[in-house]
């Protein structure tokens, strides 16, 4: 089909403020889903932040903590305390543009973490002026490099400590159900699972056993959870645990899964409007040396949430193949929901203080 319009071209001359393209850029923006996991200096990662929430107009952002030993084994000694600084250096530059910051558990591989360290770990955060927490921990790989069952004893008291304060948990569990393909897998390339990764049914079902027994937890579940294509089920979880908000940070797959019953979803919106969180996932590696490229850099994960929610006809982002979108245009009481007073609600009116 002929598709008019691609949120992601080149501005029309005369246009200052490309993110905006057809957007309606009165509506506040708060961005739910940030990583600092480039290996970058204490400027970088700052400027990166500034210059995101600039250029996209921000309100807040939450960035989300990747120790290395739950990411990528790099050498990043702590990530957590990166995402501390940045939340320190730019909200004593503009208060009232605030950063938030979320911490991960440094895990040890094999199932040997014990369960008092992760609730000392999470203390000890919570003390040092952490929103939050995140965790990795449902992604396939490292479900499997751990061996840390979501609902297992290692983390129940932490989940119980964070029932107990509401400190909200931002966890990604599982993955685009595409990924599960063994042949794909065979021929060894990296997002295709076989049977020797955890299901996709098993993690959905460590997940809900984790809300079954913490059922207070403020738990943001990522990616949307993965449901685009399953609105009974994402229904029936948010129907279940009131506590419960899923965030809508591609993938991108999941907004093909949307577009395939766009009205349903639709009505869930609606229906759930305190129950979804804005979020990009920018992250640091996304940045060049030029760090005035924002369009460029971050234009697809911001833009792409956006106009899924935002706009009327069905279009296509010409930089992914994602087939042709039908968008829920959503209106504005439900879009501001979405994009600030659930973060708010979730993360605080203001981030929690330093000492
Ligand atoms: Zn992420």
């Amino acid at each position: 089909m002929d598709v008019p319009f691609n949120p992601n071209e080149a501005p029309p001359s005369g246009v200052t403020n490309p993110a905006f393209n057809g957007y309606r850029a009165d509506l506040p923006l708060c961005d739910a889903h940030v990583h600092l996991s480039g290996l970058h200096d204490a400027a970088w990662d700052a400027q990166m932040v500034r210059g995101l929430m600039e250029h996209f107009g921000m309100e807040r952002v939450a960035l989300l903590g990747l120790p290395a030993s739950s990411h990528r084994e790099e050498i990043d000694a702590d990530n957590n305390a990166r995402c501390l600084a940045v939340k320190r250096a730019l909200n004593a530059e503009r208060p009232d543009r605030p950063v938030y910051a979320c911490a991960g558990l440094d895990l040890r591989f094999g199932g040997l973490d014990d369960p008092a360290d992760l609730l000392a770990q999470a203390r000890a955060r919570a003390a040092e002026g952490y929103d939050g927490f995140k965790l990795l921990l449902g992604k396939p790989g490292i479900r499997r490099r751990f061996g840390l069952p979501i609902d297992g004893p290692a983390l129940a008291p932490f989940l119980s400590f964070l029932e107990e304060t509401g400190l909200p948990l931002t966890l990604h569990a599982g993955d685009p159900p595409d990924f599960w393909n063994p042949a794909r897998a065979a021929t060894g390339e990296t997002w295709a699972y076989d049977a020797s990764f955890p299901s996709l049914a098993q993690i959905r079902d460590e997940v809900e056993g984790a809300l079954r027994a913490h059922p207070r937890l403020r738990l943001t579940l990522a990616h949307l959870f993965f449901l685009g294509d399953r609105p009974d089920e994402a229904a029936r979880l948010l129907e279940a645990y009131p506590d419960l908000c899923f965030d809508l940070t591609p993938g991108g797959e999941m907004f093909a899964g949307m577009s395939r019953d766009p009205e349903t979803w639709r009505g869930l919106f609606l229906r759930h409007r305190d129950r979804f969180l804005f979020g990009s996932d920018s992250d640091d590696w996304h940045s060049s040396e030029d760090l005035s490229t924002y369009t460029w850099n971050f234009g697809f994960i911001v833009n792409l949430p956006r106009a899924f929610l935002e706009r009327s006809e069905p279009f296509r982002f010409h930089d992914c193949d994602l087939g042709v979108l039908r968008p829920l245009h959503l209106p504005d009481d439900v879009l501001r929901a979405v994009y600030r007073d659930n973060f708010v609600r979730r993360f605080g009116d203001r981030p929690r203080p330093l000492p």
